[in-house]
């Protein structure tokens, strides 16, 4: 079984953008964070650093819980104005009190990079993509980049969000794939992902993905990002290769997990990414990708 890792694309995605920005495009993204919760926050800083490692202005309003969504869409109207100002970023989830789709409305789809406005979704979905969501856009990457072929294959997406699952199933179409999506009201769900090639998983419960799931030889694509701090559960998920979880689980308090059972899919895929060290780091890069696009066109 061979393991998907993105490091090393992810480096190249953004080596990339750094070179493009160091030839003179000026491009600058700001994030807009509501709240406290700890996982928007690691996720934002990531994002930031990810800017200044390739030379992209950035800028964090971090607003407090109590924001209103007027207050927001004040934010946002001004970042769309600003000439300075090529992406903006709305962290999600928004806190339950704010109108989370009234704010992605709100958005100049000029500057939407992480492709989440019914414009972009509307042209993704016609075969017309300007800004593709960040993380759906990275997994094609890096397809492409392991030479896994897509035309012609029997894809499944396992999951219907907004921001993974649906784009995901247009980006497959769009490359010629026999799509399927697969949701919680799904029959047999093994019988339907034990027919994909190309398995896309992207649901959010620890390792529910196992070998009774995949197809012999399938590429398995992990979205999945879930903390476990369960050492029984560490030992089920990981077998073998538990040890060294458990060390992390020891220094952390939990360890990163994915929607598929890493130890019974390595019995059977023959292509899995890893979690962490796959989709996760191509989200990011792609991001920086996205921001560079859009002070391109803007500037156009
Ligand atoms: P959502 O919660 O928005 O959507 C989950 C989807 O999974 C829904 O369509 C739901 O179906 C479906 N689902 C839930 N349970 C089952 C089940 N038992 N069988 C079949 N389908 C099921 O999640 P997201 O798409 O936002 O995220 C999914 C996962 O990916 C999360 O773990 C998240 O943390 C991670 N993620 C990782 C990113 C990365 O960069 N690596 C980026 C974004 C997300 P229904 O529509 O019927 O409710």
């Amino acid at each position: 079984m061979i393991k998907l890792e993105a490091a090393d694309l992810a480096a190249r995605i953004k080596a990339e953008v750094k070179a493009e920005i160091e030839r003179g495009v000026r491009a600058s993204l700001a994030a807009v964070r509501v709240g406290d919760d700890p996982a928007s926050a690691v996720y934002v800083r990531n994002k930031i650093r990810a800017c200044e490692e390739v030379g992209i202005r950035s800028e964090h309003h971090a607003l407090p819980e109590s924001t209103t969504t007027e207050q927001l869409l004040e934010l946002i109207t001004s970042l769309n104005t600003r000439d300075d100002v090529d992406g903006i970023l709305t962290q999600l989830p928004l806190p339950a009190h704010i109108d989370e789709t009234a704010i992605i409305e709100a958005m100049n789809p000029l500057k939407d990079v992480d492709g989440f406005h019914p414009v972009n979704a509307g042209k993704l979905a016609m075969g017309r993509p300007v800004f593709v969501p960040c993380t759906p856009a990275g997994i094609i990457e890096l397809l492409d980049d392991r030479g896994v072929e897509i035309r012609g294959a029997n894809a499944c997406v396992v999951g219907r969000s907004q921001i993974v699952g649906r784009p995901m199933a247009q980006l497959l179409l769009q490359r010629d794939a026999t799509v399927t999506i697969c949701h919680s009201r799904t029959r047999d769900l093994p019988a339907v992902t034990r027919t994909a090639d190309l398995l896309v998983v992207a649901i959010g419960r620890t390792g529910f993905i196992g070998r009774d799931h995949i197809k012999p030889g399938a590429t398995v694509i992990d979205v999945g990002m879930n903390k476990v701090s369960d050492v029984d559960e560490v030992r089920r998920l990981f077998g073998d290769e538990a040890e060294k979880r458990l060390d992390v689980v020891a220094k952390r308090g939990s360890t990163l997990v994915g929607d598929v059972n890493p130890a019974e899919a390595t019995e059977v895929a023959g292509m899995l990414t890893p979690v962490p060290g796959g989709v996760g780091l191509l989200t990011v890069a792609m991001l920086m990708k996205n921001t560079l696009k859009a002070a391109k066109l803007r500037r156009a």
